[in-house]
């Protein structure tokens, strides 16, 4: 039988369902999303299914992580085809918080990782972006109180943020990593795809294709630097703004100034129009 998951809107009837799942001795999972649900998200929410008895996604676009500038209100909105995609997928509940559940009236606090893995990266081109993130994580960990929470490697900085944030304030989510989830062609998926205009979409799988190929080079020995730049040369020369290209150490995000210093993730952030796109890749243990 396909279940349809259901639905809460505030905390008090998060944890009361919760409250039952728990008393019953069960597991429970929380995939944190921000909705506009594509194959890369229900894939976390399959993974949450095999790693818990309950799931619970919660759909909210967190306004503290974005800039005043940057996409919030033209950010895909999409709640009813979401909960429909959820559908047979093991989701057992939704939590949609409104804005003002979330951050009700005189609300006046922040979550805000300092350096380790938040050092650089998407901190120097978005910097509000993480204290947004670790607020927002914090408190959907506090109300939801998940064993486990499932995140993607798409956002790998994220992720390393969202592992030292959980340690950090001993907040007891173990968190499960999940693989980057990519069209046919390369491109990562993302709900910001859809902002990209026909041609847009066809360049866009060249920033995959440019972190492999850079990864492969890498791997067999070329000089690191060289190649970052290259790589950066080649996205501008088709069209993309870079904002980074770098090698950094795939478990603290370090700089990493040779293969030998690895393992090594390249992570990449371009514009391609009015549309900021990011991925990375694991450079393979070097061939020789
Ligand atoms: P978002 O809704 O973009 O905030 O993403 C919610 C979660 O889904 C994050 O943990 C992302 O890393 C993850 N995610 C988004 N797109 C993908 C993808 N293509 N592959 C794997 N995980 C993804």
């Amino acid at each position: 039988m396909v279940t349809t998951p259901q639905i809460v809107e505030t905390r008090a009837n998060l944890r009361e369902r919760i409250a039952a799942w728990r008393a019953a001795g069960e597991r429970i999972a929380l995939v944190p999303t921000m909705g506009a649900l594509h194959a890369g998200h229900i894939a976390l929410v399959d993974l949450a299914r095999e790693n818990a008895d309950r799931v619970v996604v919660s759909i909210f676009v967190n306004p503290a992580q974005f800039a005043p500038h940057e996409d919030f209100d033209r950010y895909p909105r999409t709640i009813e085809s979401d909960v429909a995609a959820l559908e047979g997928h093991g989701c057992d509940l939704v939590y949609a918080p409104r804005r003002d559940e979330m951050y009700p009236e005189g609300f006046s606090t922040r979550v805000l990782p300092e350096g380790g893995p938040s050092d650089g990266l998407e901190s120097d081109a978005r910097p509000h972006f993480f204290g947004g993130v670790a607020t927002v994580v914090t408190k959907l960990f506090t109300q939801c109180r998940p064993d486990i929470a499932i995140f993607g490697e798409k956002d790998y900085q994220q992720l390393l943020v969202v592992e030292r944030l959980s340690r950090d304030l001993d907040l007891d989510v173990a968190i499960v990593r999940a693989p980057i989830f990519r069209e046919a062609d390369g491109l990562a998926l993302s709900s910001r795809n859809r902002y990209l205009s026909a041609e847009e979409r066809a360049a866009a799988p060249f920033i995959h294709h440019t972190l492999s190929e850079t990864a492969a080079l890498i791997a067999g020995g070329g000089p690191l630097p060289a190649l970052l730049t290259q790589a950066a040369q080649a996205l501008a020369s088709r069209g993309f703004t870079v904002d980074y290209v770098a090698a950094r150490h795939a478990d603290t995000l370090a700089p990493v100034g040779s293969a030998a210093e690895g393992p090594i993730r390249l992570l990449a952030a371009a514009r391609i129009g009015t549309t900021r796109l990011i991925d990375n890749v694991g450079v393979p243990a070097p061939s020789h």
